[in-house]
This record gives C-alpha cells, sequence and structure tokens, in this order.
C-alpha cells in the first residue's frame, strides 16, 4: 500500500504541531504540501520537522518579507525514508508552482507524483499558463507510468460548487483533466457537497488525481474533517490510499479531536466540570508513593482531561477572523455599527449616527475587555512558574559591584533555605503549596492559547471541576517532596531552526555595568572605514552611489545632449561622488580596478549610446575621459601634497613624518597604509625624486606646480599605454585611422559644431564597429569588410551613392571627384568617414564642412 496525504498549510512554521500530527495520524509515505507562503528558510525547517521524512521543496523566490504580504506560493514534497523505492526529484525550471518525484517501484515500473500549487488570484491568462506547465509535464511523464497529481488546485471541478467558485479556472481544469485522462479521486467517490476542502465557501479546491490504470487501485480517498488536525489552515488535508505492493505500515496512531473551546455552551462547560471531578476521585484513589506512581499520576490526568473535552466539548473548526478578542459579542457590536452606517449615508436617518456614535464606543469598550485578557504562556508552564516565584532572582541592576556581594547572597540564601527545609520536614520556605494558591493560578489562566506537545489547552484545566484541583495539588507537592518534575511535562517538540549563516557576531563587551557595542565600521577622517581597512567594500559603495548618481541626471533627457556634454556633467557631479575619500583606498587589489573600470565603461557606452560589447578604450577615448584608476592615482598625489604643505605642529603632519621616515628608515617593518601606496605611484611615474628631496630639504613644489608636473607625468604614461594597446589590436585599426588627423572625439564635436547629433551618433557606431568580414546586411553577399563593401560597392546603395557623387562634384569639381574615385575603396570610405588629410591639398576649409556633411548624410544608409 502507497499512503499519500495533500495539504495547503498556511504557515509551515506556525503549524509545526498540526504538521507533525499529520504525520503521526496519517502515517503516510508521501506528503504533498503547499503553502502560500514557502520561504527558502522554512523549506530548512522541513527538514527537520520529522526525523522519519525527507523533504524536496521549492521556496516562492518572489516572495519579499519587507514589501510582500502574500507570495505565489511554494510546493514541497515529503517523503519516508524508510520508503523501499528510489526516489527521484523532478525539478521544475520554468515554474514555482510545480515539483515531482519519481517513484521507482522497480527497473520497469515508476509512478510520478507532483505537487502543484495554481494561482489563486482570479487573472485566468496566468492560471492558463501555468496550467500548461502542469500539464506538460503530466502529458510527458505519463507516457512512462502512472501520475499522481495533487495540491491547491485554487477551483473546484465539481457541479455543486460551481456558484461558489472561480467558474473559467474550473472550465481550464476540467479540460485539462479530460484531455489527460486523469481522475479528481477524491471529488469522484465523495459526491458528498457537504466534504470540503476549503472551509471559508465549502469548495473543493485540494485534489488528488490519478491517471486512469491506477483508479482501481485506490483503496481510499478521504477528505480529513474539520477540526481533526488543525485550526490554523483553512484548507483541509486529502488522504489517498492506493493498493500499489507495498510494505505495509503500522496503523494509524492516535486519533483524537481538537475541542473548541469557542463553540462550548455552558451546558457543555457544565458536563465537563461534572465529568472532571467524576475523573478526580478515580485519580485521588491512585498511589503516590514514589517517582514512578507521579509519572503515571501525570500521565493519566494529562490524558483524562483530553478525554473530559473530548466527550463533552464540541470539535473545534476553523475560524475565518481568528484575532482572539473578534468573539460573538463583538461580532454583534460590529455588525450593528456596519448596519447603522448603511442606515445613516443611505436613507440619510439622523438616528443611525447617534447610534454610530454610541456604537462605536461600545465596540471600543468589548474589545478592550476582552483584549486584556489574552492568553500567554502554556498551560504547566504557568503552573510550575509559582515554585520559582520565591526566589528572589538576581538581576545586575541591584548592585554595580556585584562579584563578591552576589557571592554572599546566594550563599546565604541557601543556607536559609536548606535550614528552613530542615526545620519544614523538607518542605520548601512557605510551607506546602495550598489548593487556594492552586485555584488562584487556576483561575488566572490564560484562555486561547496555543498548547503544547501534550496538546493540553489553559482551557482544560480552567474549566475543570474543583475536585480535580486537589489532584494537581497533590502532583505539585509531590514534585516538591520527591525533588523531580513528572516525565510526560517535559515532553517537548524541538525542532532545531536553520537561521541561516551568521557572518557578522554580535559581541557585546561589559565596561563596568555599561554594555559597550562592538562596531565594524568606524570614521577616518572623516570618511567611514570598514574594520578590515579593505578599500573593496569602499569601491564596491562608490560605484553603486556613482550608478545612482549617473542615473538621475540620466534621467533628465540626455539621449537628447550631446555625448560631451553629458560627460561634462559626469565629470562634475558623478566623478566627485565616486571618488570621495579615494585617497584612503590604500593596497587596491586587481578586482577593485575591474569594479571601477566596469562602472566607467557601463556609463561611458551608455553615454554615448554604444552598445555593450563596443571595445572600452575607443568609448572613452571618444569622450575624453580618464580611467577612474588613474583619477584615483592622481587624487592621492594631490593628497600627499596636503599632507606635505600641512603645518609642522599638526599631530596629522608630525604622525605622516614619523610613519615617512620610518618607511624608509626601517625596512624591516613592512608598512601598510597611504605611504606606502603614494610611493608605488610616484616610482611608477617616476616622481620619486620629489618625495626625496622634500625629506632632505622639506621643500615641495606649489600646489599649481605639482599639480601639472602629476597631469604631465600621468597624462604622458597614459598616453603612450593607451597607444600602445589599440595598436597591438586588430579591432582598433580603422579607429586610429580614422581618428588619427582629427583627434579621438572628432564626431562629438562635429555634433556641437552643426548640431546633427542624430547622424553623428549612426557614425560613431560605424567608427567603433571592428572591421569584420561576413554577410553584407543588405545585399546579402559575402564580404571582406561589410563597412567599405557597403559605402563604396553595395548594388543596394547605388542610387544613394550616384547621387552623392554628383552633388559632390557640384560643391568642389569633376577633378576632386576624380582624384578621390581613382583611390583605394579603403581610402573612399575613411574620406567620407571624415578623414580629411589626404585630399585637404585640393579643399577649401569651408569646402571641407559641406563635403563632410554630405559624406555623413550618405552614412546614415550603411547598417552594419
Ligand atoms: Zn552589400
Amino acid at each position: 500500500m502507497l499512503s499519500l496525504v495533500t495539504w495547503n498549510v498556511r504557515g509551515i512554521m506556525s503549524s509545526s504541531v498540526c504538521l507533525s500530527e499529520l504525520f503521526k495520524y496519517t502515517n503516510c509515505d508521501i506528503a504533498v504540501l503547499s503553502e502560500h507562503k514557502l520561504f527558502n528558510h522554512s523549506l530548512q525547517f522541513l527538514n527537520t520537522l520529522d526525523n522519519n521524512y525527507h523533504s524536496l521543496g521549492i521556496a516562492d523566490t518572489s516572495v519579499n518579507i519587507e514589501t510582500s504580504k502574500c507570495g505565489k506560493g511554494g510546493v514541497a514534497i515529503m517523503y519516508k525514508k524508510t520508503l523501499k523505492f528510489n526516489i527521484k526529484p523532478i525539478n521544475c525550471p520554468v515554474s514555482e508552482r510545480i515539483l515531482g518525484i519519481e517513484i521507482q517501484c522497480n527497473e520497469n515500473y515508476s509512478i510520478f507524483v507532483f505537487s502543484v500549487y495554481l494561482p489563486a488570484d482570479s487573472n485566468i491568462q496566468n492560471y492558463k499558463y501555468e496550467m500548461n506547465i502542469v500539464e506538460d509535464y503530466v502529458s510527458n511523464f505519463s507516457k512512462f507510468g502512472p501520475v499522481i497529481v495533487a495540491g491547491d488546485f485554487n477551483t473546484s471541478c465539481r457541479v455543486t460548487d460551481l456558484d461558489r467558485t472561480n467558474v473559467n479556472k474550473s472550465i481550464v481544469f476540467s479540460d485539462f483533466m479530460l484531455r489527460n485522462n486523469i481522475i479528481p479521486v477524491n471529488a469522484s467517490t465523495l459526491r458528498d457537497a457537504s466534504s470540503f476542502t476549503y472551509i471559508p465557501t465549502r469548495t473543493l479546491l485540494d485534489y488528488f488525481l490519478v491517471s486512469e490504470e491506477l483508479a482501481t487501485d485506490v483503496i481510499s480517498c478521504e477528505n480529513i474533517p474539520e477540526g481533526t488536525l488543525s485550526l490554523t489552515s483553512d484548507h483541509l488535508p486529502v488522504f489517498l490510499k492506493l493498493s500499489i505492493p507495498y510494505v505495509c505500515n503500522s496503523t494509524n496512531s492516535c486519533n483524537n479531536v481538537w475541542p473548541s473551546w469557542r463553540k462550548a455552551s455552558e451546558s457543555s462547560l457544565g458536563a465537563y466540570n461534572e465529568l472532571t471531578n467524576k475523573i478526580a476521585d478515580q485519580l485521588l484513589d491512585l498511589p503516590l508513593c514514589n517517582l514512578s506512581d507521579l509519572d503515571t499520576l501525570a500521565c493519566k490526568l494529562t490524558d483524562k482531561l483530553k478525554d473530559c473535552a473530548n466527550e463533552t466539548i464540541p470539535s473545534g473548526s476553523f475560524n475565518p477572523k481568528p484575532k482572539p478578542y473578534w468573539s460573538d459579542k463583538v461580532k454583534q457590536a460590529h455588525t450593528a455599527e456596519r448596519f447603522a452606517r448603511w442606515k445613516w449615508i443611505n436613507q440619510a436617518d439622523p438616528e443611525g449616527r447617534t447610534f454610530l456614535l454610541t456604537s462605536n464606543t461600545n465596540l471600543r469598550k468589548t474589545n478592550s475587555g476582552i483584549v486584556n485578557v489574552l492568553p500567554i504562556m502554556p498551560t504547566w508552564t504557568i503552573l510550575t512558574v509559582k515554585s520559582t516565584k520565591q526566589l528572589n532572582v538576581y538581576t545586575p541592576t541591584e548592585n554595580a559591584k556585584f562579584d563578591s556581594d552576589f557571592k554572599a547572597h546566594v550563599t546565604e540564601f541557601v543556607d536559609r533555605t536548606l535550614e528552613s527545609c530542615a526545620t519544614n520536614n523538607g518542605l520548601l520556605p512557605g510551607g506546602e503549596i495550598t489548593l487556594y494558591e492552586i485555584e488562584t493560578v487556576v483561575r488566572n489562566l490564560k484562555l486561547r492559547k496555543a498548547p503544547g506537545y501534550d496538546k493540553l489547552q489553559n482551557e482544560h484545566v480552567r474549566y475543570s471541576g474543583s475536585k480535580l484541583h486537589t489532584v494537581i495539588l497533590r502532583i505539585f507537592n509531590a514534585v516538591i517532596r520527591f525533588g523531580r518534575i513528572p516525565l510526560c511535562w517535559k515532553h517537548g517538540l524541538l525542532i532545531p531552526l536553520f537561521k541561516g549563516y551568521r557572518t557578522e557576531l554580535d559581541l557585546v563587551f561589559n565596561l563596568g555595568d555599561k554594555s559597550v557595542n562592538i562596531s565594524t565600521e568606524t570614521k577616518h577622517l572623516g570618511i567611514l572605514r570598514t574594520v578590515d581597512l579593505s578599500p573593496s567594500t569602499d569601491i564596491q559603495h562608490s560605484c553603486r552611489k556613482g550608478r545612482n548618481a549617473y542615473f538621475a541626471i540620466a534621467g533628465t533627457g540626455s539621449c537628447l545632449l550631446n555625448p560631451l556634454t553629458v560627460c561634462g556633467l559626469y565629470n562634475k557631479i558623478v566623478i566627485p561622488a565616486v571618488l570621495y575619500g579615494c585617497e584612503l583606498w590604500n593596497g587596491i587589489k586587481p578586482k577593485d580596478i575591474r569594479c571601477l573600470e566596469t562602472f566607467q565603461h557601463f556609463i561611458v557606452k551608455h553615454i554615448q549610446g554604444f552598445p555593450k560589447r563596443t571595445r572600452s578604450d575607443m568609448c572613452e577615448s571618444m569622450t575624453n575621459l580618464e580611467r577612474l584608476p588613474i583619477l584615483v592615482e592622481k587624487r592621492k598625489l594631490m593628497f600627499l601634497y596636503k599632507l606635505c604643505e600641512m603645518k609642522a605642529q599638526s599631530l596629522t603632519k608630525q604622525i605622516f613624518i614619523y610613519r615617512l621616515f620610518q618607511y624608509f628608515g626601517d625596512t624591516s617593518r613592512k608598512q601598510h597604509g597611504f605611504i606606502p601606496d603614494v610611493t608605488n605611484i610616484l616610482s611608477k611615474y617616476s616622481l620619486l625624486n620629489f618625495l626625496n628631496s622634500y625629506m632632505f630639504t622639506g621643500c615641495f613644489p606649489t600646489k599649481l606646480q605639482w599639480k601639472n608636473i602629476v597631469n604631465g607625468a600621468i597624462n604622458q604614461h597614459e598616453k603612450h599605454r593607451k597607444e600602445e594597446r589599440m595598436r597591438s589590436d586588430n579591432d582598433f585599426t580603422r579607429f586610429l585611422r580614422l581618428s588619427e588627423n582629427n583627434g579621438y572625439d572628432f564626431i562629438w564635436q562635429y555634433a556641437k559644431y552643426t548640431g546633427r547629433l542624430r547622424t553623428a551618433k549612426h557614425v560613431a557606431k560605424l567608427w567603433s564597429t571592428p572591421p569584420t568580414s561576413g554577410n553584407c546586411n543588405l545585399c546579402g553577399h559575402f564580404v571582406q569588410d561589410t563597412l567599405y563593401h557597403q559605402i563604396t560597392m553595395c548594388t543596394e546603395l547605388q542610387t544613394q551613392r550616384h547621387l552623392l557623387y554628383k552633388r559632390l562634384s557640384e560643391m568642389t569639381s569633376d577633378n576632386f571627384l576624380y582624384t578621390l574615385l581613382s583611390k583605394s575603396d579603403e581610402y573612399v570610405s575613411c574620406f567620407l568617414l571624415g578623414n580629411h588629410e589626404a585630399l585637404l591639398d585640393f579643399l577649401t576649409p569651408e569646402h571641407c564642412l559641406d563635403v563632410l556633411n554630405e559624406g555623413f548624410s550618405y552614412l546614415t544608409y550603411c547598417r552594419l
């Protein structure tokens, strides 16, 4: 036999007792769970919930605890560890609402079980979409063996439910079952409309769908009735048993029902009271001489109380408004108030208004009166607190120097207690616990609280008869006499919770009686630093800040602005924000440099509207932007000037001088921080002699001089390196050729001068696209260089080209055109793309711009 259960749990964590009860009650082999807010940590929790089960699950990744009240839903499957079959998970990468397992019964026979959770909202497209995914899986796997689909379908396929469920979804659902020959077992065997799984509308939303071939194997399928397992979920579990050759499990264990104290009438409470009194007589007759007597008595007391309640108190059901103060009284007041308000608004009835005012205060009174009795602690805990109540537990606020005094206090207390016990026949101070004390505690027990492991609620004790209090009294005094608490009171459901891997430690120092928190951040020179002084987090933070700052200005219509203008803004606004405090980024690692570079590369491409794959060196050159790591170095060098020029009395200067001489003088000590960092930069640009002469003469260049020296040295070095990089790379050949006589930013300067930004953007893309061979986008022929081909050869552009030549010859002379066209394709292309150098002799400066305009207009037809 194979037994399965499906349930929409509603709160895995809060239903932990109910869930473990479900496993006990059904002893099922497989549990198919859905939950509308299944978080990752709940999945960890499922694994630890019951030792006998393995769990698989998909958390709802779209749930955000802070922003979203209700997630889409998650699914989980739990299966017995003792299952003899091979179990393989089937994951669905496209949906978080479906999860499956393959139960491999033998080499040739597998059953596939899917847990699904379909959308609850009324968006039918979304529902169809998710249902299609489910159908894909079902139809695929049913080729290999029988399929069982279980879960919350969020619609009913029963005709009797149609007026209370979403009909459109119901049609989709029914079609799905028809097409795939699967049968809703719990809907067909229980045609009874009084059976349902969703309590608020009394409809059947949770199903076991099985392949036709399995239908004959169904032994039973039932909806576990209201009140059996849980008061928290508004769904009922469905329990399916299949006769599949399988090692049988042990029979179902305890089968008791939760009493609903709220539903209990005066008479049923009276009956309970009477019954407990009768029980008390039996319990008082039991012997209480040793520890095992105590255990038996306590155990029996717990069991009998539950039995009494089951006999006399009606069983519970789900309460859709589970606020503890929402009693019938409040509900009546609320309804009356709503009615009066409706009357007042619709019929302009002044009586309604007066009623409303009084009823509002009524409602509030009713509310507050009941709110005050909110329950807090479970039954036995409250009762057992009594014996420890007499101890005056020490709190550190009592005395500032607690060590010696506290020790004296404890010693004295222990002595006094022992002494008093000796004179009191071994009893605690204050003598035996009295019946009056017990009654007081019982009277004050808070109601409507979740029970502990023994499932005994405070109501069980509170409504019990007075004779039963004597039993409790007997047990408590025996506990004190024997010095041991009954075993069954110590039982609890212990569930280890996965709390995630903590990275930060919450350490607290005590300094005297004050606690001092350890901080992982501190301000250094006005800039917040993390404890390890590594610049990585600072740099990441800076880049994030820069990105936000950039988008703040980019949002103002930068696509209509010349990229050079946007870069100006970027330099003035974003760069200072990013580089704020960069003087302290000591020991920058290659990955930090990459972080800075990536940030700026992204931005220059965004500014110019270039695709991501465009070479970053080109993008930066075309806007005359300096690389960020270079800017950091420049700033560090300027910071060095500031330190050198500081007044000699200042502490910062003294420390700087001290560490500077220590660095050069005591080479055995490895120094970290600004000085080694800046020394490296100086030596990189051969500027170390300035620092040397400062150390010996105390003279440093002026601010302006130093700035020029730094810029001169770094810019030259950088220019040299950049050109070297570009020259060695084939992608740059055309770009370099086009810009060699014009400057890298030629196109944007042209746009600035003529205002033809759109044309310039198109040409800029042609400039920055690396030369490639391939099929021409216009005529489809395979060509050596697509751009040169399109400009000079492509048949698709013939008309436009002839028009261009005509205009050019009109503008200049036939002779000029002739000279031009006698050159190579590459030469002509580069000429039209803006490289006029070679032909400048033939053109007057005013012609130059006209020719450029014509050429660029023609180039807008090119498509790379
Ligand atoms: Zn072509």
